[in-house]
């Protein structure tokens, strides 16, 4: 890509969409879709993106009739040539989205559940199974250990225990790629009420290349290869900021063999399309397949890790264990169903007592999707000091993760989520 750009640091791919003029119609519709008015171009000429302005979501790739977006960066032979490799182990990273959509591009009907089969195909192919719940698990744990702190603070005065900063109030979730980048570059005065968690990809290739490396796979971090197999577009980029070298760095500090260049915690992105083309160079035929299981420590999970797909989903984890902290007790109800369904934005008040303070507490939440079309009122009330919210989550996609730019795209250029859920009412 030869555009110049503003907005990437050194080593980030700077942009994962670009629009192939041959293909291109000018007829508009992706303008539709796109939350951050990135495409230019009058009706009827050739539309191109900004790169600045884009954060990589793939929601214009989704939905257009003539199939003239595409993704810049496509891993599927490097993985295939690692997979080939019996030096390497290539760790496999599942997203819970996935699961439902891989099917289709094997036969199967739109929204068919299909883990055990894809377990099998991943593992025939060489993967060793690192289920992406495990580390939802994980990043619920962190992320609702940080709400608690920043609640703690703003409302008792609470310290934080090593010293260092508190975060302000509202938190907002930090797992969406794209709506982090639309942070940064819209309203960069809110980058401290995002959560300081990494997202389950990159939790998941900063353990399998420590405790996984030394305690699961018994291997040197470096042999390790990860490959996020994500519904998202965005997540191509995020593998690619600075900043996710965890294992690298841990590893050199540790006295470890790490080599003098950082490596990424994540190696590569296969989209659930990638991956589908992957199997069939490889000739393994999904639907054909018996169930598996995923066979390691990294593949077991709890429900709330399986919900994190759907808008809702992270909202709907955080609260569980934000209730169990802070109560001491286990929940009698697990579900939280106000935060759930796909209206644009849901909001709950939850009241419980704080042990630790002996006080009541109502905890307000608020889980927004579709960022084109729901968040500037929210993130515009956090900037005028008015927001009634403790705790934020925003999913760019309309529905969150399950209809993510890397899903599969119908020939009419309509996005997976209309297929499986027809009645769905875009904004
Ligand atoms: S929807 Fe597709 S064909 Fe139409 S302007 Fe956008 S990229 Fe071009
Ligand atoms: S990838 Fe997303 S932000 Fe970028 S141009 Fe397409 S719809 Fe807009
Ligand atoms: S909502 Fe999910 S699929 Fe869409 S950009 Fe965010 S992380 Fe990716």
């Amino acid at each position: 890509m030869n555009q110049e750009t503003k907005t990437y640091r050194k080593g980030e791919i700077p942009g994962i969409i670009a629009i192939n003029a041959r293909e291109c119609k000018g007829c508009d519709a992706c303008k539709r879709f796109c939350p951050t008015g990135a495409i230019t171009g009058m009706f009827g000429t050739t539309h191109r993106v900004d790169v600045d302005r884009c954060i990589s979501c793939g929601q214009c790739l989704i939905n257009c009739p003539f199939g003239a977006p595409y993704e810049t960066v496509d891993p599927v032979d490097e993985v295939a040539a690692k997979l080939a490799d019996k030096h390497v182990t290539v760790v496999g990273i599942i997203a819970p989205a996935v699961r439902v959509a891989i099917g289709e591009p094997f036969g199967m009907p739109a929204g068919s559940l299909v883990t055990g089969k894809m377990y099998s195909a991943m593992k025939k192919a060489g993967f060793v199974i690192l289920d992406n719940n495990f580390a939802a698990d994980l990043t619920i744990m962190e992320e609702g250990t940080e709400f608690i702190q920043r609640a703690r603070h703003a409302l008792f005065g609470e310290k934080a225990e090593h010293g260092g900063g508190i975060g302000p109030l509202p938190q907002f979730t930090s797992c969406c790629p794209a709506w982090v980048r639309f942070v940064e570059t819209n309203y960069p005065a809110l980058i401290p009420n995002l959560s300081s968690a990494k997202s389950p990809q990159q939790m998941a290739g900063a353990v399998a290349k420590t405790y996984g490396a030394a305690q699961v796979f018994n291997v040197a971090p470096e042999s390790v290869y990860t490959v996020g197999i994500m519904p998202c577009t965005a997540k191509k980029f995020e593998a690619s900021r600075p900043e996710f070298q965890s294992a690298w760095h841990f590893t050199k500090e540790k006295g470890g063999s790490a080599p003098s260049a950082p490596y990424p915690d994540i190696d590569a992105v296969l989209t659930t399309r990638d991956l589908a083309r992957l199997l069939k160079k490889m000739k393994i035929n999904l639907a054909a397949e018996n169930d598996a299981e995923g066979g390691t420590l990294f593949a077991e999970y709890t429900g709330a890790g399986t919900i994190f797909g759907n808008t809702g989903g992270v909202m709907e984890a955080a609260l569980r264990t934000a209730w169990v902290v802070l109560t001491g007790t286990p929940l009698s109800k697990i579900e939280f169903t106000a935060v759930r369904g796909l209206k644009g934005v849901k909001s709950a008040a939850v009241t419980l007592r704080d042990r630790k303070y002996g006080k009541e507490v109502t905890v307000k939440v608020a889980v927004v999707h579709d960022i084109r079309a729901n968040i500037r009122p929210i993130v515009e009330e956090v900037m005028a000091g008015r927001s009634p919210y403790h705790f934020i989550e925003v999913m760019n996609c309309p529905g969150g993760c399950i209809n993510g730019g890397g899903q599969p795209v119908c020939d009419t250029g309509s996005s997976w989520i209309g297929r499986v859920l027809p009645s769905f009412a875009w904004s």
